[in-house]
């Protein structure tokens, strides 16, 4: 694990925190604590110009308002607005294809809550452009793209990684948002626990006849569910996860075979659908860090938790990660503490891990239980889903927890 020689410091690459993992959270942390002061590096494997690709990631994401908060907070939301869509309503119902959805029904509306919409959808290609350019435009961040982190070491005073090229980069902490199969986590000693769930989501946007309403659906399917997601315009984002072999013969299907198979399960509420752009596929499974921190190392977003997208929350709660733990290193700096040291890492784990958990713990039942055909579980949802919506308390509880504003709100997220 630690690195048996000692590590010649690289001119001009010292610094605060080393943030390995330029996805979508590793930015987040960089412009947050950059911002509050701190000196960042942060590398991640892939060239700047694939990520600069708008045809790179074919997901769009829900981001809850929280979220929205924290990226407003951070001053990239002005970027992304004219391509965001309110989420206004989630309708979330049984159904089996070619039957249209079962009468019982869940409908979250957003004139329920004070505080607006629920959430936003917001394209990848839209938020990862505005993360490098924001990136870009901060002093104190220095990015490496290109580089692959390939070894890591920690002592009493800091920590350092080693890029492939050989280069060393030192820091007071490390901070793991290196995706599901963290390196960081691994070299750190933190194990992991998971499972796949022999699903994989097809992703892709359609363009449809008739407006959307700024409404999301979600309908539960045998082989997994199946989320319309409405983007700006007359489009929607199509989540579709089914068992991985099923997934395999959409995803090689031609566009017209394609659309024959996503029509009945998709239903003709929204009129003529067509594609606008590739496919994508997702294998799903939940990876859990058994621990969140470690001697100089942290881990946000994916390294810590990477859980089904039934609820739409994975990028949410790493967002969360960020918010906590900006929050937490500058207080341990206002304080004049040590921002690598075991007391302010405690303090993070403390906040996030129980939060996470429980996330993950809700997702795998939640696919577990929808993910079927069983007719006594299909009863038993029916009708929890019908009692959820007929109880304005619990629906109300649930479009908070929903719009991330339920727990302890880093100051980040709280607008
Ligand atoms: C189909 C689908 C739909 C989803 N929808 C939603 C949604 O609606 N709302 C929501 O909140 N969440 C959603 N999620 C979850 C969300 O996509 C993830 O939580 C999020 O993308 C994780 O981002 P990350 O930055 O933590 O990790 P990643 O995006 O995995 O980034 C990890 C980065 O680390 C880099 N890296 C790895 N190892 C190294 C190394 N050794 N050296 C250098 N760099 C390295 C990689 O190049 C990569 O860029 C969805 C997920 C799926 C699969």
């Amino acid at each position: 694990m630690d690195n048996p020689v000692p590590l010649p410091i690289l001119q001009g690459m010292d610094t605060d925190l080393i943030i390995v993992g330029g996805g979508l959270n590793g930015p987040a942390l960089a412009l947050a604590t950059a911002q509050a002061g701190f000196r960042v590096t942060i590398i991640d494997a892939l060239p700047l110009d694939t990520r600069e690709d708008p045809a790179f990631d074919g997901r769009s994401y829900a981001l809850a308002l929280a979220s929205k908060r924290l990226l407003a907070g951070i001053g990239i939301w002005d970027q992304i607005a004219d391509h965001a869509q309110p989420m206004l309503e989630i309708k979330v119902t049984d159904g089996r294809a070619g039957e249209g959805p079962s009468p019982w029904m869940l409908h979250f509306d957003h004139a329920e809550l004070e505080e607006g919409p629920m959430g936003y959808l917001v394209e990848d290609r839209h938020l990862r452009r505005a993360f490098l350019d924001a990136m870009a435009a901060t002093p104190g961040i220095t990015h490496l793209s290109e580089q692959m982190v390939t070894a890591q070491s920690v002592d009493a005073s800091g920590a350092s990684v080693t890029l492939a090229s050989g280069d060393v980069v030192t820091g007071h902490l490390l901070i793991g948002s290196d995706g599901r199969q963290s390196g960081t986590a691994t070299r750190a000693g933190i194990k992991r626990m998971g499972w796949g769930y022999d699903q994989t989501a097809v992703v892709c946007a359609v363009e449809h006849a008739l407006p959307h309403h700024g409404i999301a659906h979600q309908f539960f399917m045998p082989g997994g569910p199946l989320a319309i997601l409405p983007l700006t315009g007359n489009r929607s984002s199509i989540v579709w996860s089914e068992e991985t072999a099923r997934a395999k013969a959409l995803i090689a299907m031609d566009d017209a075979d394609f659309l024959d198979a996503l029509r009945p399960a998709f239903g003709s509420f929204l009129g003529e659908i067509s594609l606008t752009g590739a496919r994508f596929s997702y294998p799903l499974g939940l990876s859990l860090a058994q621990a969140f921190v470690a001697d100089r190392v942290a881990l946000v977003g994916d390294a810590a938790h990477g859980v089904h997208p039934i609820a739409g929350q994975g990028l949410n709660a790493g967002l969360r990660d960020v918010a906590a733990l900006a929050q937490v290193l500058q207080e341990a700096r206002g304080r004049g503490e040590d921002i690598g040291g075991t007391q302010t890492l405690a303090r993070y784990q403390q906040w996030r891990r129980f939060d996470t958990a429980t996330l993950a713990a809700a997702t795998d039942t939640f696919n577990k239980l929808f993910s079927n055909d069983n007719p006594l579980l299909r009863g038993l949802r029916d009708f929890g889903m019908g009692a959820i919506n007929a109880a304005p308390g619990l629906r109300r509880r649930f479009m908070r927890e929903a719009a991330g504003l339920t727990g302890d709100l880093p100051k980040l997220m709280r607008g």
